[in-house]
């Protein structure tokens, strides 16, 4: 039989379809890779439930996911770092290597970046799908499809602990326990956080959270985030060097300010409202650093190594299991907040 190529595709709000699409081919630099795994992101689920993400709207039919591992198919011309067989994580952002935040290094804020599944590029929830080669990273034999896909949120916990100093010894709040503070906890015990108290409203988060190994976790339950900061200080014996910030919620936020020490700095990596009250003057007469991060650079590399390396273990994050054909119960399951990340398997049954 021939091969087809099943593939989700959001054609507006709430309108997420799989039909057979043409099998891609790779152009130059690119190559075609026979997916294997897609997580869902809480972002793939938005642009099905709402159609946009700020001002990226859903304008045209989007393919989906961009959490994902799969193995190379056909080489494009001039591929050399690359053969067919080879098992990869796929880097969903390709930049355009050319402007000034390219040069310097700073990539993830590329004007011209195309980003898996933000719109107008197109994911790769699908049987096929090409991609630049110098954005597939080689997973070693013992490292998993999963594991693969797991790399992409397990980077933004690696580039908002490089933009906090997350070191040896510090004490470290992490503010929400979904898929995003749980790899930051992950990241910050592993870069040697001697303490990492995670706050979150939903008790079987933080149930999970200590499995992953927070040292404790703390139930918001006081609408005064100061009550939260206050309860922050009385686990961590004092304020928090670093607080990563992984809700989004305007309370939080203000939590994650008032919890921090003078001279520390709070990670703003949750993406709540445009505008939001904060207690900015606390944070600027104590030297408190407010530092964004969108999504991750450079980093690939190093979530590999460690997940290669064992020195983290992503692999309890996947707590339900879907196939292409069930993307659309598998969507609805994220939905209902069910379990923590949600796989999809791209294999032909
Ligand atoms: P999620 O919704 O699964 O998790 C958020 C958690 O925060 C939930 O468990 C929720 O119960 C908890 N929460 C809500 N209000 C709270 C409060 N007041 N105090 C404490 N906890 C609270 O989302 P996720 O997939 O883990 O992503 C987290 C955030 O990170 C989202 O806002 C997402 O958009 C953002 N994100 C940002 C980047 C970036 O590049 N900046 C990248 C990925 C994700
Ligand atoms: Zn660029």
């Amino acid at each position: 039989m021939a091969d087809t190529n099943l593939t989700a595709i959001l054609y507006k709000k709430d309108d997420l379809r799989l039909e057979d699409k043409k099998i891609p081919e790779p152009g130059p630099g690119q190559v075609q890779l026979c997916m294997k795994k897609v997580g869902i992101c809480g972002s793939d689920v938005h642009f099905w439930t709402h159609g946009q993400i700020g001002d990226f709207v859903v304008k045209a039919p989007m393919i989906l996911g961009h959490e994902a591992s799969g193995v190379v198919s056909k080489l494009g011309q001039g591929v050399t770092s690359l053969k067919v067989g080879d098992r990869v994580a796929i880097e969903p952002g390709v930049p355009c290597g050319r402007c000034h935040y390219c040069k310097s290094g700073r990539y993830n804020l590329c004007a011209d970046m195309k980003f898996c599944a933000t719109p107008p590029s197109d994911g790769n929830l699908a049987r096929f799908y090409v991609h630049d080669a110098d954005f597939c990273y080689k997973l070693p034999d013992h490292v998993s499809f999963e594991e693969g896909a797991l790399l992409e949120p397990l980077a933004v916990g690696v580039h908002a602990c490089n933009r906090g100093g997350v070191g040896l010894g510090n004490k470290v709040l992490i503010c929400g326990a979904g898929p995003i503070g749980i790899v930051n906890l992950l990241v910050a015990r592993a870069r040697g956080a001697a303490e990492v108290v995670i706050t979150d409203l939903d008790q079987s988060r933080l149930d999970f959270a200590k499995t992953m190994g927070a040292s404790a976790v703390i139930k918001v339950s006081s609408k005064d985030p100061k009550v939260t900061a206050a309860q922050v200080e009385e686990v961590l014996g004092e304020p928090a060097d670093i607080t990563i910030e992984c809700s989004g919620a305007p309370p939080s936020i203000r939590t994650a300010i008032y919890a921090t020490k003078s001279g520390g700095c709070v990670v703003l990596v949750g993406l709540g409202p445009d505008l939001i009250e904060l207690p900015v003057v606390y944070a600027s007469v104590r030297e408190v650093d407010i530092r964004g991060i969108f999504r991750y650079v450079n980093c690939y590399p190093t979530a590999l190594a460690m997940v290669a390396s064992g020195k983290v273990n992503v692999k309890p994050l996947v707590t339900h299991r879907y196939t292409l054909e069930q993307t659309i119960e598998a969507f609805e399951a994220a939905k209902r907040g069910e379990g923590v990340k949600i796989m999809i398997s791209c294999v032909r049954k």
